[in-house]
């Protein structure tokens, strides 16, 4: 992006920020194409970018991608290929998994939905999975719905099993009753302790699993996480979820809350991630 292009939104988010109005440029955020670049995710989690987004090529087999309206299928390369890898398995039983949001084609914040999703590294994975083969291998939904899940089942354990023992993989934020459900889960897809230790305990997540990549090495703009605390998560940190104060964490947040604070997002990503602000 040139240099008065990016004046120009600045500009345009100065003049627009006390009125609480939107940039121009978030009108069109999931129309935007990527960067031409090398893959390469900047930032935080939760205060990033990605630039040379990659996304599926339609090949894929046993996917589904549920929400393709929103524009947020674009990750890093490493997300793409955990992703096409997972499907390759559960195709392999005839099953499908559906795939909520990756990141926006230049990753940084979304006004609604989420806090992190922004260096192309997270994804939202639904606990529902197809069962039938029913049509093309690869699939597209515009505007799917998550369901609540009630009972974690074989296949949702072996789709937690497989991302959990992924290399590429992090971390992986679950519900704290689905947690539970893992720790004292005896079967023969029981996770090991390296497995379990990935996977923790947090609001919402009721529905689908949040996986969340290490910093890939072609990223040294990417800021890493302080690290999951030792052991399995299944104790004293699991008991707390359950608590009146942790019950209190989930409060929705209006819409002028939602605004604000994604305004207060934008101004506040690292220099490199000027791309985001593209207005075409
Ligand atoms: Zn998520």
């Amino acid at each position: 992006m040139t240099y008065r292009i990016f004046t120009l939104a600045l500009s345009l988010f100065v003049t627009t920020s006390c009125s609480h109005n939107l940039p121009d440029f978030t009108s069109r955020l999931s129309a935007r194409l990527p960067t031409d670049s090398k893959p390469e995710a900047i930032g935080e989690y939760a205060m990033g970018c990605l630039q040379g987004a990659q996304t599926f090529t339609g090949k894929e087999k046993g996917l589904v991608l549920s929400q393709m309206k929103r524009g947020r299928y674009w990750g890093h390369p490493d997300l793409i290929n955990l992703l096409t890898r997972v499907g390759i398995e559960f195709n392999n039983s005839n099953k499908k998994i559906i795939i909520g949001d990756l990141s926006q084609s230049r990753g940084g914040p979304t006004i609604t939905g989420h806090n992190s999703h922004q260096t192309g590294l997270d994804v939202d994975v639904w606990f529902k999975i197809l069962t039938k083969i029913d049509g093309p291998s690869f699939r597209v939904l515009e505007t799917e719905e998550m369901k609540q899940f009630d009972e974690l089942g074989d296949d949702q354990i072996k789709l937690i099993k497989f991302m959990a023992h992924d290399s590429t993989v992090e971390r992986i934020f679950i519900n704290p009753s689905f947690k539970k459900k893992l720790c004292i889960y005896s079967g023969s897809l029981k996770l090991t302790a390296e497995e379990q230790h990935k996977m923790r305990a947090w609001w919402g997540h009721d529905d689908h699993i949040h996986v969340r990549l290490k910093c890939p090495s072609d990223s040294p703009l990417c800021a890493s996480q302080k690290p999951v605390p030792a052991g399995d998560g299944c104790g004293d940190d699991l008991n707390w979820w359950f608590t009146d104060e942790a019950k209190a964490g989930t409060a929705d947040a209006s819409w002028p809350e939602l605004k604000s604070a994604y305004l207060d997002k934008i101004k506040n990503l690292p220099a490199q991630c000027s791309f985001y602000y593209d207005t075409f």
